[in-house]
């Protein structure tokens, strides 16, 4: 089956005993062992029918053995954590959504793992990092917000040489299984914020981890079930519903991202363009060859910080709003929102300043957009 397919039909393993075409929410906490036998769903944090049928259309999009769907991308992330012991050492893209970075360095470090950041697009600084205790490797691709690319196969390669049962993990956020599949090219993780472009409408959040291997798939099942953070029957459906047009609007967001990164080419405010799509984005060639889509985030630099300001302020139809990935076309400041809380001197060595903005591009029609832009910019 193709992918868009998939999309729309990888619910399968749902019955409804009424032929229901949609998949029903089973809003119940738990489930009667009717005559004592158990109907193979106890107890809603265990398993959920419904929250089954999301997470077995993502885990059949991505091509994983086992996919489970938290209550979001950082409950996601936050019991991905708990596979990791006291000491253990993880290698980290440094240019990372400021959320997981809180985590990593607020309570992570704190629960004895040790964490090292590196531009990861260079895979000799990942080499260069390698330590006997060194147990993961947990990146971006493309990063955010600049929109670096990693090369997956490489990076798993040189983990799985260092020490075999090392964990490769990607957030894949930002391009979903739509545009890149890194379990396909050696990774052991995947990551979603799956409030971004599974979910697909800014309504609802969610996350998931997808695992490559049964042993994982064992671990991450039974972390879910003792922490508890599993996705609700309600937002469960939400998010499978999102998903059955995940491949309409990833084509029509990307087609639209591509006229817009060319359009703010040529304005004269606009100092720089980050979008993987264009030919002289570092990123161009190796996205080629390992995705099948650019995506349709961006990010760019304007001339002074007050024209960064003037933007966010006067556009009408684009919403001045962190998170991506929705129907809606969002404009986001990282400085005070997304990396409000990574140090100064950090975020100015990535390029994240006052005159950097992030742009998802929805669905809208982009004639429209781009006229929103530019009567932002050039009034
Ligand atoms: N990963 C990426 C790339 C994100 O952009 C985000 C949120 O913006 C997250 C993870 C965290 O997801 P959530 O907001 O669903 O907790």
């Amino acid at each position: 089956m193709e992918l868009e397919t998939v999309c729309v039909h990888g619910t399968a393993a749902h019955e409804s005993p009424f032929g229901a075409v949609a998949v029903p929410i089973f809003q119940s906490a738990t489930f009667a062992h009717t005559g004592g036998v158990s109907t193979g769903y106890d107890y809603s944090r265990l398993q959920n029918p419904t929250r089954e049928a999301v997470e077995h259309q993502l885990n059949a999009l991505e091509g994983g053995t086992d996919t489970v769907a938290f209550s979001s991308g950082m409950a996601a992330m936050t019991t991905l954590m708990e596979l990791f012991s006291p000491g253990d050492h993880i290698v980290v893209t440094d240019d990372l959504y400021g959320g997981s970075i809180r985590l990593l360095n607020s309570v992570s470090k704190k629960n004895g793992l040790l964490f090292d950041y590196t531009d990861t697009a260079n895979i000799d600084n990942i080499r260069q990092l390698l330590k006997p205790n060194t147990k993961a490797l947990f990146i971006e691709t493309p990063t955010n917000p600049m929109m670096r690319v990693t090369d997956i196969s490489a990076a798993a390669k040189l983990m799985h040489g260092h020490n075999p049962d090392a964990v490769v993990i990607v957030d894949n956020t930002f391009l979903s299984p739509y545009f890149c599949r890194p379990l396909k090219l050696g990774a052991d993780i995947v990551l979603h914020s799956g409030t971004k472009y599974l979910g697909g409408h800014n309504d609802t959040l969610a996350g998931f981890l997808v695992q490559g291997n049964i042993l994982l798939a064992e671990k991450i099942r039974f972390l879910s079930k003792t922490t508890g953070a599993g996705l609700a029957p309600f937002d469960s459906f939400l998010i499978g519903r999102g998903i059955k047009t995940l491949a309409l609007r990833m084509e029509k967001s990307q087609r639209s991202a591509l006229d817009i990164a060319r359009w703010l080419l040529g304005q004269k405010k606009i100092v720089k363009v980050h979008y993987v799509g264009l030919p002289e984005h570092p990123g161009y060639e190796l996205s080629k060859r390992q995705t099948s889509g650019f995506g349709a985030m961006l990010s760019f630099e304007t001339d002074t910080a007050a024209t960064a300001r003037a933007m966010l302020n006067n556009i009408k139809l684009i919403q001045f709003a962190e998170s991506l990935g929705g129907t809606e076309s969002l404009l986001t400041f990282p400085l005070t929102q997304t990396h409000a809380d990574v140090p100064e001197a950090e975020r100015l060595a990535r390029g994240i300043t006052d005159r950097l903005l992030r742009m998802s591009v929805g669905i809208e029609n982009v004639t429209d957009l781009i006229e929103d832009l530019n009567q932002a910019i050039n009034r």
